[in-house]
């Protein structure tokens, strides 16, 4: 039987929407949307991870900014406002390298023991059917005092993108699996703010996670996919064209009985 497969991001999403995550497994996503604001991100986390393979300064990354935006741009479709907007984007990418390095630079990082994009998997059986817990771990780094600690970098000036719960799922996962890395301290960095948000999980934490994802992927084998009650979800979801051409009034779509496995 193939398993249903659960990330921390499927979990979210259907904890906000039932409905946008069962239209997702249809694969109804949009051919494209507004990435704009995502290539700041994606461009910045390429070069750390190759300057983690690199043994140079952390201002290589600076240096490289537009070597790797350009190469990002020739692979992909980003819809610019106008020029304007995309010389914004670029000056705005070239100083959160410039704090990017600022922070590395502080953090003095041990390359040689750092993991990085750390893949997790663990199975588990919701009522005889298999599930697929997965993620990826930006950055496992070693402590001092013997342990580690797992970060998640945020490219981003909004506090609100920081879920602790993304931290939870990973070390849920890293403790399932046993890893000598399974660790309790975690936390979410923003380059553009210059901070660091530190979180302690606990084991409470972890075993209401993993009942919550026992919760969801029950729905989920019912084939529940109500459409959330809550508008303003409805703000950023980017399945909403597919949605409204279902059912017209989102709210009037009632519980679908489809199954999708
Ligand atoms: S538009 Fe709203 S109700 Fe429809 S799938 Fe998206 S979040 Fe759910």
């Amino acid at each position: 039987m193939k398993p249903l497969t659960m990330s921390f991001t499927g979990w979210k999403r259907f904890n906000t929407c039932a409905h946008q995550d069962y239209l997702y497994k249809l694969g109804k996503r949009p051919k494209s949307s507004d990435n704009r604001n995502f290539v700041k991100g994606s461009v910045l986390h390429e070069l750390f991870e190759s300057w983690m393979g690199l043994d140079t300064d952390p201002e290589w990354i600076i240096e490289n900014v537009q070597v790797e935006w350009k190469k990002y741009l020739k692979k992909h479709t980003v819809m610019w406002k106008n020029d304007a907007d995309e010389h914004e984007n670029y000056a705005k990418a070239i100083l959160w390298a410039e704090r990017l390095v600022g922070m590395l630079n502080g953090l003095d990082l041990d390359k040689g023991r750092c993991q990085i994009e750390k893949y997790l998997e663990y199975m588990i059986e919701v009522d005889g059917r298999p599930v697929k817990m997965l993620g990826y771990v930006d950055v496992l780094l070693p402590t001092k005092s013997g342990g580690w600690t797992l970060l998640d970098w945020k490219f981003s000036e909004n506090k609100q993108v920081m879920n602790p719960y993304q931290l939870v799922f990973y070390s849920l996962l890293l403790h399932k699996q046993g890893a000598d890395e399974a660790t309790d301290d975690g936390a979410f960095v923003f380059p553009a703010l210059q901070k660091i948000f530190p979180f302690q999980v606990t084991q409470e934490n972890r075993d209401w996670l993993l009942q919550d994802i026992e919760r969801v992927c029950r729905l989920i084998f019912s084939g529940y996919n109500t459409p959330t009650e809550n508008k303003d979800d409805c703000y950023f979801c980017d399945v909403k064209p597919f949605c409204i051409k279902q059912g017209g009034s989102l709210k009037s779509l009632g519980t679908g009985r489809v199954s999708i496995l």
